[in-house]
């Protein structure tokens, strides 16, 4: 498994136009397989239009205490992409203004960013229904520092939403690294304790899985019973829910999807599990998602592909609620991943 991103190795894939033509030659150009573009046409679903703003994603850098093999960010320890906090004013600025009803940090490992709990504290006092932490749980354990996040995200009232691709080590650690499961089985146990995830509890866990190879995810509610049943038995861990999401080819899953001679028959599955009923709730319509570097883009997948809004409105120091809903979505093959069999979002299926 490698130990450094696309871009420490200087890949070419580490380019996103490089991954934006793959996506667009071959089996796409010669006509093979029909564009995104064509396929949401004949349901005359083009272009897709950002609706109502409802969920704001900020993502405050790259870097993560770990290398997943299927990352879409590209994100590791080598990656020094932060936010600043001027930039995080000028996100507290709209987070206190939109009518947004979630806020959803993620990274790389947001605790990461030197300045995430002062962000989290200035952000939780805009009082946002749904106040989401995407955390990889072993940053938790990964250096005394963080032992105490637990104790932080419940006195701010935090959703976590943390990864955890299989109930067993061997399929853990082969797609998120060495260790990996030990220490988010910990992370969990530690998260229960103070009672996050318990049932009835207002103090929400949910988990994300996401396959390892490249294969489309099982039935979501299914797969949650399994998980229920496998980390409680095993380990006397809880969860509220669990969040089927596809792998979109981009960054190092197109890697691997590339590497192990598995890119086309990828996309054949993916466009063969094309539902037109996802397109419509597809996350973009309702999602934005601000970079780093304070950028807007219509979904954290774009961002990666450097695809910027298509609107005057380009940086959240411009922000502007009316002028950004309505706009037409940025769109290519990646997409196929979000509309297949029951759909793929950040909260799971959306079909
Ligand atoms: S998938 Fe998540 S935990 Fe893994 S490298 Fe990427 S950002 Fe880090
Ligand atoms: S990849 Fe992004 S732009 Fe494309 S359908 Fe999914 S959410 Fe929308």
């Amino acid at each position: 498994m490698a130990t450094k991103s696309l871009h420490k190795r200087e890949s070419d894939l580490a380019n996103s136009n490089r991954q934006l033509e793959i996506l667009s030659n071959g089996i796409f150009q010669n006509g093979e397989l029909p564009t995104f573009k064509s396929k949401i046409s004949e349901t005359k679903q083009f272009p897709l239009k950002a609706k109502k703003l409802e969920i704001l994603q900020i993502n405050v850098g790259y870097m993560c205490n770990q290398v997943c093999e299927h990352c879409h960010v590209d994100a590791g320890p080598d990656r020094k992409e932060i936010m600043t906090r001027e930039t995080m004013l000028q996100c507290l600025d709209v987070i206190k203004n939109t009518g947004a009803h979630t806020l959803d940090l993620t990274g790389g490992a947001p605790e990461m960013n030197p300045d995430f709990r002062w962000f989290v504290e200035e952000a939780a006092k805009a009082g946002i229904k749904d106040f989401i932490v995407r955390s990889n749980l072993t940053i938790i354990r990964a250096n005394k520092k963080y032992y105490d996040l637990p104790e932080f995200f419940k006195k701010h009232n935090v959703h976590v939403v943390s990864s955890m691709p299989h109930w067993t080590r061997g399929k853990t650690d082969k797609q998120r690294g060495d260790g990996v499961f030990d220490k988010s089985i910990k992370a969990l146990q530690e998260l229960n304790a103070i009672g996050y995830g318990m049932p009835g509890s207002g103090l929400r866990l949910d988990l994300v899985y996401n396959p390892s190879g490249a294969f489309l995810p099982g039935d979501q509610a299914s797969m949650e019973k399994d998980f229920k049943k496998a980390l409680k038995e095993d380990f006397n861990i809880q969860f509220h829910n669990l969040f089927a999401i596809t792998n979109l080819p981009i960054s190092r899953f197109l890697d691997y999807l590339i590497a192990s001679e598995n890119y086309e028959d990828y996309m054949y599955s993916l466009v063969e599990a094309y539902n037109p009923t996802a397109v419509a709730n597809v996350m973009c319509t309702n999602t934005l998602s601000v970079s780093w570097d304070g950028y807007l883009f219509d979904c954290d997948f774009n961002q990666m592909l450097e695809l910027p809004v298509n609107s005057k409105v380009k940086h959240i120091s411009e922000y502007n609620e009316e002028l950004l809903e309505g706009r037409n979505i940025v769109i290519s093959q990646h997409c196929y991943g979000c509309t297949a069999g029951a759909g793929s979002s950040c909260q799971g299926v959306v079909a």
